[in-house]
């Protein structure tokens, strides 16, 4: 198996060619036909599996360029992740000049809120300082048609329910919600039923 049979852009396959990602991983092979589908997905799967390029590939792919506003919110418990994640997108979106901005606590809000006036199509963050910008109206939500929540179970035990149920709330409704997790706990289970659209559930 390859990733030429995703159909993928030019610019994403030779984005993927450059990181040596010669063949898609099982998370990869799972989630991209279906996200490119525009189906809710709740995935079992650990860190290592190549998670975020399962999500990364399909997102950077539907990216609109021309589109000031932010286009695909991705919620992570720590700020390590975020940046991660951050990397890995624009590395996936490079060739599409896909840009990426990661936002957490512990940094100056106000240099946030400045990079947050840029052209950004993904953000990346921690739910406390999202949900800050949220309030505080610095972050767009209108034009988000995708949220992906990358370690749920360990956010959920950080105490970011409440953070995160109110940033889905205030999220358009004809979304795309991704779920990834290690495990899925009753609170997991119960925040993907009371936000999603009869999600299909993948375990790797
Ligand atoms: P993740 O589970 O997203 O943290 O990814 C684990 C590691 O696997 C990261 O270092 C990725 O760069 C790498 N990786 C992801 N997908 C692939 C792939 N298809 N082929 C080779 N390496 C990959």
């Amino acid at each position: 198996r390859s990733f030429d049979e995703y159909q993928l852009s030019e610019e994403i396959h030779r984005a993927i060619t450059l990181m040596k990602y010669e063949k898609p991983t099982e998370v990869q092979r799972e989630v991209i036909p279906l996200a490119m589908n525009k189906e809710d997905l709740v995935v079992k799967s650990q860190t290592g599996s190549g998670k975020t390029a399962a999500f990364g590939i399909p997102i950077c792919e539907m990216m609109n360029w021309e589109e000031r506003k932010p286009q695909a919110l991705i919620l992570t418990p720590t700020r390590e992740l975020a940046v991660q994640v951050r990397e890995d997108i624009a590395n996936i979106g490079r060739f599409k000049l896909i840009k990426a901005l990661a936002v957490y606590g512990k940094e100056p809000f106000a240099k946030q809120k400045e990079e947050l006036k840029q052209r950004n199509h993904v953000v990346v963050g921690t739910p406390g300082r999202m949900l800050d910008h949220i309030e505080r109206e610095t972050l767009a939500l209108d034009e988000i048609k995708y949220l992906i929540l990358d370690e749920a179970d360990e956010m959920l035990n950080m105490g970011f329910i409440n953070d995160v149920e109110e940033i889905m709330k205030a999220l358009p409704a004809d979304r795309v919600t991704m779920v990834f997790s290690a495990t899925l706990p009753k609170d997991v289970e119960d925040l993907c039923h009371k936000y999603m659209e009869n999600p299909q559930h993948i375990e790797i």
